[in-house]
């Protein structure tokens, strides 16, 4: 099958300058560090519980977190070395989460037991997913044994693979296309044979052409897969723009992709899932991109999950020059850390530095109402008025405007002239329906309680009425209706 063209059909998205001075690069793989700091929380849903304790021996890969929920995924020692600590820390997101803090000793070995998985049914092949750790590796890192186990498989029709890689600067999946592609090629098959899914399309952006020929080869003799080259318009990477693009199909409010036939897989996580198979060893590194002005060396690389962000940057030969801007992710959707003591997790794709030049901003102006940020919003929302109704912190605003259906892409930051901050806002805005929704919620009980009590009175005037006459219980009925009980 050949490459076909994608990308007229989005409605939005932002011309972004590339910046992939990476792209060439080879990965290298980073030595252990003295330690490592592993969040106990690092995916969407339930946090890991540690199974390990202080003083513990830990081999590479053995099991140190796991939850028995549905939505988590178990989490394992990247190094092998003594248990520290067991602490809270501060993650790159603000919350306060439990992590495990391995220092390094003796030779770095691997767990016991350690082999591929047997596989033979889909419940088999689930758990195996299940235990590999994997959660996405793109960036939202949700839990893959959930996502490639919908209750609606026989309605599943299209397999799609994220290779988009829009953000400036990233080129972790770029390389996992170019040198792990059998395991890519091998990860995408696996899971459209288990699954028994019809089509599969690879999404790769129009900028990077090698990788769009390579794969249009390696597609020529598979049944069913090809290659959805699409127009370079960020958020093209974004789940429902992705959909959208190669297959149309518009995924509702509140609805999964599996709701209109789709499963969506990150490059580098169907890669992984692979090695997985073939190897039995779980989820404990990734590749992530180096880069900005203020690193010495950038470079792709892999590192052992838990790295602080301080070891990475001296593994590239350090700062030129301190930063201005540290970044966990891209620059659109990565968030700014306020040091470099924060320790890499699952989900970690790149670390940006940038020098105090690379940052320079344009003072925040008064909106001058040119609605760029509303032609650029991929999701079709009005970002300057989500802006203004969080400032009212009107919520009732909030949500008539879909405020939840944002994906922070960043779009509408970027391009506004005013520089407003309006991602900000928006998220600001997600946070107070969430704290709305939660107040209410709260105070349901307390409504139901209050109800309950106002109906047991009631209820014994009634009994009182048949028993004691009509005169005794018309004096109970009047002390409920005024809230007193002098009717005794
Ligand atoms: S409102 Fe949300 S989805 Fe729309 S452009 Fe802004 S950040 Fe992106
Ligand atoms: S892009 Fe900025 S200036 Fe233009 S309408 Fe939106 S908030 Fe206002």
């Amino acid at each position: 099958m050949n490459a076909t063209s994608f990308g007229k059909r989005s409605h939005g998205g932002a011309r972004l300058p590339h910046r992939k001075h990476t792209a060439e690069l080879e990965t290298v793989a980073m030595p252990a560090p003295q330690s490592v700091t592993i969040l106990m929380s690092q995916h969407i849903g339930v946090p890991c519980k540690p199974v390990v304790k202080v003083g513990d021996m830990v081999k590479t890969g053995q099991l140190i977190g796991q939850s028995d929920k549905l939505i988590s995924a178990p989490i394992y020692s990247s190094i092998t070395g003594k248990v520290k600590a067991i602490t809270e820390v501060v993650a790159d997101n603000g919350s306060t989460v439990e992590a495990v803090v391995i220092a390094a000793e003796g030779e770095e070995t691997l767990a016991d037991g350690i082999a591929p998985p047997k596989i033979d049914t889909l419940p088999d092949f689930i758990a195996a997913v299940k235990a590999s750790g994997l959660t996405g590796l793109g960036g939202a890192g949700f839990p893959a044994h959930v996502k490639l186990n919908p209750s609606n498989l026989s309605e599943i029709e299209f397999l799609i693979i994220n290779a988009a890689e829009c953000e400036p600067y990233i080129t972790a999946d770029y390389r996992t296309l170019m040198e792990d592609t059998d395991d890519v090629m091998g990860g995408i098959l696996l899971v459209k044979e288990k699954l028994g899914i019809q089509n599969v399309f690879i999404g790769i952006e129009d900028n990077k052409p090698k990788a769009i020929e390579l794969y249009t080869k390696l597609c020529a003799d598979k049944a069913g897969v090809s290659v959805a080259a699409l127009r370079s318009r960020y958020p093209q990477g974004a789940e429902k723009t992705l959909i959208y693009e190669t297959t149309g199909r518009v995924v509702e409010e509140g609805k999964l992709p599996s709701s209109v036939g789709c499963i969506v897989m990150n490059v580098s996580s169907v890669a992984f899932l692979n090695s997985y198979i073939r190897t039995g060893v779980p989820l404990i590194k990734r590749r992530l991109t180096v880069d900005g002005g203020a690193v010495n060396e950038p470079k792709n690389l892999i590192a052992p999950i838990g790295t602080s962000v301080k070891d990475i940057i001296d593994f590239c030969g350090g700062y030129k020059e301190a930063p201005k801007k540290l970044l966990m992710g891209g620059p659109m959707m990565g968030l700014a850390l306020p040091d470099d003591s924060y320790p890499t997790k699952k989900s970690t794709n790149a670390i940006l530095a940038f020098t105090e030049k690379e940052c320079r901003e344009a003072p925040m102006t008064n909106c001058i109402r040119c609605a760029r940020c509303v032609f650029v919003c991929p999701m079709s929302l009005m970002p300057v008025g989500i802006e203004k109704a969080y400032e009212a912190r009107d919520v009732q605003t909030l949500k008539e405007l879909k405020t939840n259906l944002c994906i922070e892409c960043g779009s509408c930051s970027y391009v506004c002239p005013a520089k407003r901050k309006l991602v900000q806002s928006i998220k600001l805005g997600k946070a107070l329906i969430l704290e709305d929704a939660k107040k209410k919620s709260a105070q349901k009980p307390a409504e139901k309680a209050d109800q309950k009590a106002a109906a047991e009175p009631e209820k014994a005037a009634k009994t009182e009425k048949k028993a004691d006459g009509p005169k005794k219980a018309a004096v109970k009925e009047e002390a409920v209706k005024e809230g007193t009980d002098n009717g005794k």
